[in-house]
């Protein structure tokens, strides 16, 4: 029969990788709060609407990599595939806004985007990231860049490179927009399709191209900062004075404009040169319009999203983690398994230790072998001599010392 396997671009994490996982969100979770940002958690799958005016239309994401479905209520639904939207959602459902002026952000979430699935790209794939939503001051982008740049350099990451640009606001980008539109129409005849329809709805995301001749055409198109209003560029500069001060260093990158509709303002994308062709580790802006899109009152906001599976490509294998068994009980016949039973469960209360039973009545020889195997520091035997005399044998498996302790003092021995 044939056997049935995870979806292309899905994955399971097994119990060998998921501690790292589980060292990275621990990470995550500690200092997300050491700036002050609470979690929020949001649905797997909301109204595809949310997305289709948020996201845009003309997105990739919404015209090509959603996984949408109508339900058996006829509701049109989708698998979230940023979270962005989703935050925004919330904030303005619950009327946020209202009871705090600034409201701050971080989620962990599993996002679901129909690409081609490769190193760095998956289907099914997970985000950490933080939205602050309330200031529209550039201190506020400079909070959100650094945390990014120093969550990861707090993990030992090094080659990373941030870039950074600002798109400005709607009404820098109207004239910007018809500059980009006179200078790509002369090239008409050479560009791809999709840049054709591009030119028409939203000439900025041209610059968004992974094609190489048009990367090529792109290096002399006009740039985005040349038409910025005297206030978005004091915004900026602002920004990039306070990363300065960060010692951040980072690239302005005139053609960084990022995938989706809502940007505004500064956007930004941290890279590691040990990720090959995906380089982003993570990437995030602002979008001050987009509440105000979604039917709530008129709010400035900014954030980054960032993709753990990368993370973990650009940590190497450099973590090393502890997940050694603190104790391996051997057991030897029923009255030693009925005693250590208890004995594990005693261990586990009243000591917080990791302790692992055999389970399988193997011989005591395949039991130290099996505690080997799994690093356990202490294993407790218990066989029919100990039993007799009310004690269980501690043997340190580094040293290879071995201790007879009765059985009321094995608590007494572990909390030393
Ligand atoms: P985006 O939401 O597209 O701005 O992506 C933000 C970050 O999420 C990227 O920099 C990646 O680290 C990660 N990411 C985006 N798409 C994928 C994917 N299909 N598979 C794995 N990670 C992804």
């Amino acid at each position: 029969m044939d056997i049935i396997r995870a979806i292309k671009g899905t994955k399971d994490i097994l119990p060998e990788e998921s501690s790292l996982w589980q060292f990275i969100e621990r990470n995550i979770h500690r200092f997300m709060k050491s700036y002050g940002y609470g979690e929020i958690r949001t649905p797997k799958f909301e109204n595809s609407s949310l997305f289709n005016r948020s996201i845009g239309i003309n997105t990739d994401i919404v015209s090509k990599e959603m996984y949408t479905w109508t339900d058996q209520g006829e509701n049109n639904l989708t698998l979230k595939p940023e979270v962005t939207a989703s935050v925004v959602r919330a904030f303005i459902q619950h009327n946020l806004g209202k009871q705090k002026q600034l409201n701050k952000f971080y989620y962990i979430d599993s996002l679901f985007r129909r690409e081609r699935p490769q190193k760095g790209r998956y289907r099914q794939f997970e985000q950490f990231g933080v939205e602050a939503i309330g200031s529209k001051n550039p201190e506020q982008d400079a909070e959100i860049i650094s945390m990014a740049y120093f969550f990861y350099t707090k993990l030992g990451l090094e080659n990373l490179k941030l870039k950074i640009n600002s798109i400005g606001s709607k009404e820098s980008r109207i004239e910007y927009k018809q500059a980009l539109k006179d200078f790509f129409i002369p090239y008409k005849d050479k560009l791809t399709s999709t840049s054709i329809t591009r030119l028409n709805d939203n000439p900025l995301r041209i610059l968004d191209t992974k094609v190489d001749f048009e990367k090529e055409i792109i290096k002399n198109a006009p740039k985005i900062t040349d038409f910025l209003s005297l206030e978005d560029k004091d915004h900026f500069n602002k920004v990039l004075f306070y990363l300065e001060k960060l010692n951040i260093k980072y690239d302005i990158d005139h053609f960084l404009v990022r995938g989706l509709d809502y940007y505004c303002n500064t956007v930004f994308e941290i890279q590691s040169t040990l990720l090959g062709s995906q380089s982003a580790l993570c990437g995030g802006g602002r979008y001050d319009y987009l509440i105000e899109e979604l039917g709530g009152k008129s709010t400035p906001a900014i954030g980054f999203a960032a993709g753990i599976e990368r993370l973990i490509i650009a940590l190497d294998n450099k973590v090393i983690l502890d997940d050694s068994a603190d104790v391996y009980m051997v057991t030897l016949g029923d009255s030693a398994i009925d005693i250590g039973l208890k004995i594990a469960y005693d261990l586990r209360m009243m000591c917080n230790l990791n302790v692992t039973s055999d389970m399988l009545q193997k011989n005591m020889k395949s039991q130290l072998k099996e505690a080997n195997k799994l690093k356990a520091k202490h294993a407790i035997i218990i066989g029919e001599n100990e039993i007799a005399n009310k004690e269980v044998i501690i043997k340190n498996m580094l040293s290879g010392n071995q201790e007879n302790i009765s059985f009321n003092q094995i608590i007494n021995y572990f909390k030393k």
